[in-house]
């Protein structure tokens, strides 16, 4: 296989998780009689542009089920990063009723309605038909396709060239990062910004986020690797910004290659930092298989000590990091007899692989578990926060990243 980007053959791997059905394909109860699909889940490193990326495999396109689960508006602290993100480029840009707000994959609308309040004309890309109706009953106007240079080219044939074009959480999720990027070049307003959200390839690493890799997930990220991609594409990254989101998240500003805005120095230290890191040279890809094991070990020690103790432990919150993870280690309902959920499209349905039920959190009560496992560890505190009454009750809460501990 040759690198997404540049074309190298791929000749390092960086971690091997065996095998695994695709992280949003959860079961009904009919499809438990059913065989699952399951894809080779490796990942491999460029040692030319350090796009660390998924193994290609065959029947890539049966990932995309129209179904697809996840509705962003499902978590708080998520929204309001949408609304504060929003109200900040809004006087950032100085946005108002001639502007254009692009957001690619918009899902159910929990950012671009911030645009619609504040009468800022707004255009919503999904293809997910769940997520783009429930983003439609928020006034959005949508075009329910994948991003891509042929609907970019389109975009500007139409005129709706945009002055802000957002992507979260979209980027490395795409398959041609070439193609995508070229489809941004081409309905960017000139002087236009575009601004995407990614976890961060330098904190994946430095904190075993392993189970953030899944097959949807094709790419992952450092700023060194984005500005290439850019530059590529005839664009450059001026401006970067770091948050915790997704366990430590980039958020790059672009534009255009021969924009007149000057790049700014968190660009320059940020890429400083990536280096004296190592992200420009093998060795800080090595190694990383070998902590990915010792984190899935330790919560499977974990599980079977506590079962052979006669103590209770539930899961909670059936996100795509929990799937990787369950499915890695070969947890099974005996060691996890259900997994909560506050989204009700995932309530009664059964995690992909480990064929986990899902239930509504009210099952937790019902349960009174000694321990509550919380896969989502990036908003474990908001979890906790949303069951304290069980903490009263002497439930503990534990995280399997970076490392198994109570949180
Ligand atoms: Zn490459």
């Amino acid at each position: 296989m040759n690198c997404r980007h540049c074309g190298t053959p791929l000749a390092h791997t960086f971690l091997d998780l065996g095998s695994a059905p695709p992280s949003n394909a959860y079961l009904s109860a009919d499809d438990l009689n059913r065989p699952e699909l399951y894809y080779p889940l490796k990942v491999k490193v460029c040692d030319h542009c350090w796009l660390v990326q998924t193994e290609n495999y065959a029947q890539v396109e049966e990932l995309f089920h129209p179904d697809y689960a996840y509705f962003s508006s499902t978590s708080s602290s998520w929204l309001r990063h949408a609304a504060q993100y929003s109200q900040d480029m809004i006087a950032r840009l100085d946005l108002g009723k001639e502007s254009l707000v692009i957001e690619v994959a918009c899902n159910d609308g929990y950012l671009l309605k911030n645009f619609v309040v504040a009468n800022i004309p707004c255009l919503g890309i999904e293809p997910t038909v769940s997520t783009a109706s429930a983003a439609e009953q928020l006034g959005i106007p949508v075009l329910r396709e994948f991003f891509s240079e042929q609907l970019g080219k389109q975009l500007m044939a139409q005129g709706k060239q945009a002055d802000l074009i957002v992507g979260n959480n979209v980027y490395a999720h795409v398959p041609d990062i070439n193609d995508f990027t070229r489809g941004l070049k081409a309905a960017l307003k000139p002087g236009g910004t575009i601004t995407l959200e990614s976890p961060h390839l330098l904190r994946l690493i430095k904190h075993n986020q392993f189970d953030t890799i899944y097959h949807e997930h094709f790419s992952y990220l450092s700023l060194g690797t984005i500005s290439r991609i850019f530059q590529t594409a005839g664009l450059r990254i001026w401006h970067v910004e770091q948050f915790a989101t997704h366990g430590g998240s980039l958020r790059v500003f672009g534009c255009h290659g021969d924009d007149q805005r000057e790049n700014t120095s968190a660009v320059k230290n940020l890429l400083a930092e990536e280096v004296q890191c190592g992200l420009q040279v093998i060795d800080a890809y090595q190694g990383f298989q070998d902590r990915t094991d010792r984190v899935k070990n330790d919560l499977l020690a974990f599980l079977i000590e506590q079962k052979k103790a006669g103590k209770k432990v539930a899961g909670y919150g059936a996100a795509a990091k929990g799937n990787t993870l369950l499915n890695y280690a070969g947890v099974k309902p005996d060691l996890l007899p259900f997994v909560s959920d506050a989204a009700t499209s995932k309530q009664g349905k059964f995690m992909p692989g480990s064929r986990i039920p899902i239930l509504a959190p009210s099952a937790l009560a019902e349960y009174n578990p000694d321990f509550v496992l919380i896969l989502p560890w990036n908003i474990a505190q908001e979890i906790r926060g949303q069951l304290s009454g069980l903490s009263v009750r002497g439930t503990e809460f534990v995280s399997a990243v970076p490392s198994l501990e109570i949180v």
